[in-house]
């Protein structure tokens, strides 16, 4: 299967949960995305953009020094970390920013969280000159002072969203309603497979650049595609992306992996919307989510903000129905070791989601024949978590 029915559903996950204003700019960005992605000059636009200016194709790396570790399967990583901004998520806001292009929209709009979907879409903003605003909760402003700093140096607006619980549900909300009264001329950016159609099937689509380079360079380079294939899931975008690559092709063990936090024993402690999630709506899609008895949204946490939501797309909860992908997940602790690991024995600091799918490869690895051949989606790279980390041993420093 490959994309959604006409009603934008995955089996029974998607659609379009959203207030009666919000439909026709839907439908007004589905009929653009139809007519964008069956127009040869959107796309070789979108390529030059993404060679001359993202750095792709993005290497694929064999990390052998970590293989040997694991006694058993070869692992093969595709460096999305070696992207321009350092993640996978330049893919989408590029492609988006040139549909917001196409429909003739004069400003760009986008949610963050932990602000790096924010300075992906800022980015792009510069690129194209169009003027970005960016909403994002006061209490993730306070957190992610890098990250605001690079927004605005990048020439977008941060909104600081002070109702709620101060985060990126609510600037989500405000996000939907600045939409809902301007998208005459205003573009929203969402930065995952996540929300009404035809979101999902758009972003996957950017995304699935990942998986199509991935199957070419595995053909070339072993003559196959690889037996499994690991990405960490947040909202499922550069897991999507690199599973479109190699849905097709049965004998591929696609797992996705989630963020396990403190372990899942309760609501609170982690972010696996599929490993402990029910079925409900958020942003706009019914899906997998944490969500409390009465259907309220319920915190999460993870050590790597990017996997720190409490959802998943749709296609994803899809595919763990249907048993297509498997999910898994990894600990706080457990990313925080291979972090480390992929530092000391590749020379390669993963950021600490991509660590996630690293951590679930090694310890697949382990159990599979030397001949196998695991493959790992390197979602991004680690700078923005290093600082983190040095900041905090500073302040445990400043105080001992
Ligand atoms: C944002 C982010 C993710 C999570 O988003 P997905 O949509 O699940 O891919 C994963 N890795 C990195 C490096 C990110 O920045």
């Amino acid at each position: 299967m490959n994309g959604p029915d006409e009603r934008g559903y995955y089996g029974e996950f998607g659609g379009r949960f959203v207030p009666e204003v919000l439909v026709e700019p839907l439908r007004e960005l589905e009929a653009a995305v139809t007519g964008a992605f069956a127009d040869d000059g959107f796309w070789s636009e979108y390529k030059r953009l993404l060679r001359d200016y993202v750095g792709r194709p993005s290497p694929l790396f064999e990390a052998k020094n970590l293989a040997r570790r694991s006694r058993g399967a070869r692992i093969v990583l595709k460096r999305e970390d070696c992207n321009h901004t350092g993640a996978h998520k330049i893919l989408n806001t590029v492609g988006q920013g040139l549909l917001a292009r196409r429909m003739g929209k004069r400003r760009i709009i986008a949610e963050t969280g932990a602000g790096q979907h924010g300075v992906a879409t800022a980015t792009v903003g510069a690129l194209l000159g169009m003027p970005v605003e960016v909403y994002m909760g006061a209490e993730d402003v306070e957190r992610q002072s890098l990250n605001v700093y690079l927004m605005e140096l990048l020439g977008a607006r941060v909104r600081v969203v002070e109702s709620g619980s101060r985060t990126l549900k609510d600037a989500t909300n405000e996000a939907f309603r600045d939409w809902a009264a301007t998208a005459c001329e205003t573009f929203y950016v969402i930065g995952s497979v996540v929300g009404a159609h035809p979101y999902p099937m758009l972003v996957r689509r950017f995304a699935s650049t990942i998986g199509e380079e991935a199957r070419v360079q595995c053909r070339q380079r072993f003559g196959r595609s690889p037996d499994h294939v690991v990405a960490c899931v947040g909202g499922g975008s550069n897991a999507m992306g690199i599973f479109a690559g190699f849905i097709d092709d049965a004998q591929v063990r696609l797992w996705g992996v989630e963020a396990g936090g403190h372990g899942l024993e309760r609501l609170g402690l982690h972010a696996a919307s599929i490993g402990a999630g029910t079925v409900g709506v958020l942003h706009g899609a019914r899906t997998l989510v944490l969500q409390d008895a009465d259907g309220q949204i319920a915190p999460t946490h993870s050590i790597s903000a990017g996997l720190d939501y409490p959802g998943v797309g749709p296609e994803h909860a899809h595919l763990a129905r249907t048993g297509r992908a498997r999910y898994v997940m990894i600990t706080d602790d457990e990313a925080r070791v291979s972090f480390e690991r992929l530092a000391r024995l590749e020379g390669i600091v993963p950021a600490l989601e991509s660590a996630h799918a690293v951590a679930f490869a090694e310890r697949l690895a382990g159990t599979l024949p030397a001949d196998a051949i695991v493959l790992v989606n390197l979602s991004g790279r680690g700078d923005k978590d290093a600082v983190r980390f040095a900041l905090a041993r500073a302040a445990t420093a400043a105080t001992a």
